[in-house]
């Protein structure tokens, strides 16, 4: 059943589902992330912080995604910029993420999430039982790869902070430019975005997740998914409808403003929200 407001009703019967299930698997997607206030599409604050990149038509932070940055100089410090506000600065609006660990702590809990911000670990959720599927930009590797190594971020970004010119866009000195420590080659943010995304480290996550939800579909599942829409719907939003449909004892609560409808055959295991994550979250945490 699709729900369009917050009747009193409809936070109960969220409240009680989640305070009555043993296993909660959390599936999340941007949407979680731009509640949050790193959202991929807002171009106003976006374009204040990064003037320079509308001559080369990168208006918000989904642009940046697979862009053809005209200098490597150009591109590292957007990334170094990037990170420093979505990865090493506090979160414009952490509620939503907050809301959701509070509600869901007495549970055995695992997240998987196409998020690369890190935020589950940094609003401390367990990162022993975080699986980010689509890699974090707390790590770089190498593009071509020739190995499967991996190198924190943040020692790369605080050497370029320093040396970029907020007028250009430009690193002021182009040796910085990150490269591989192994070969020499062009390095990458850790996140997939091709058939050169190195794996490994997230290998552990994966497995370590199976490994528990073998044994989380024999007990009272429920899969709280949110935010995962249609740019990659094979990452978050199928599996979580798919492990409901194949599990008689899994529930489904799916929030999601723009995409509520669910395609797998769940029947009436599912409370489907159509609206944003932070409201709901509230909503149910004070009222619930
Ligand atoms: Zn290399």
């Amino acid at each position: 059943m699709t729900h369009t407001d917050l009747s009193p009703e409809l936070i109960r019967t969220l409240a009680c589902r989640i305070r009555d299930s043993e296993y909660i698997l959390i599936g999340a997607g941007a949407g979680l992330s731009a509640d949050a206030g790193y959202d991929y599409l807002e171009s106003a604050e976006f374009l204040k912080r990064y003037p320079y990149l509308e001559r080369v038509g990168v208006h918000c932070r989904y642009h940046s995604i697979g862009f053809e940055w005209p200098t490597k100089s150009m591109e590292w410090a957007f990334y170094a910029r990037q990170l420093e506000q979505d990865l090493y600065g506090v979160p414009p609006h952490p509620e939503p993420y907050v809301r959701l660990r509070e509600l869901t702590d007495h549970a055995n809990r695992w997240v998987f999430t196409s998020n690369a911000d890190d935020l589950f670990c940094r609003l401390d959720f367990d990162p022993a039982r975080i699986w980010t599927v689509q890699g974090t930009f707390s790590n770089l590797q190498c593009l071509r790869p020739c190995c499967a190594d991996v190198w924190e971020s943040r020692t790369y970004v605080e050497r370029l902070l320093p040396a970029i010119d907020l007028n250009t866009g430009e690193l002021t000195d182009r040796s910085l430019v990150p490269l591989c420590p192994r070969c020499g080659g062009d390095m990458m943010l850790n996140v997939r975005g091709g058939s050169w995304f190195v794996e490994r480290p997230y290998e552990g996550q994966q497995a370590a997740f199976q490994g528990w939800l073998r044994k989380a579909v024999g007990g009272q599942l429920l899969v709280i998914e949110i935010g995962a829409g249609f740019n990659t719907p094979s990452v978050i939003r199928w599996p979580c409808e798919a492990i409901t449909a194949r599990h008689n004892g899994a529930h489904l609560i799916r929030i999601n403003p723009q995409h509520p409808k669910t395609q797998f055959p769940v029947g009436e295991r599912a409370t489907v929200v159509a609206m944003r994550a932070s409201p709901v979250l509230s909503a149910v945490a004070t009222r619930g």
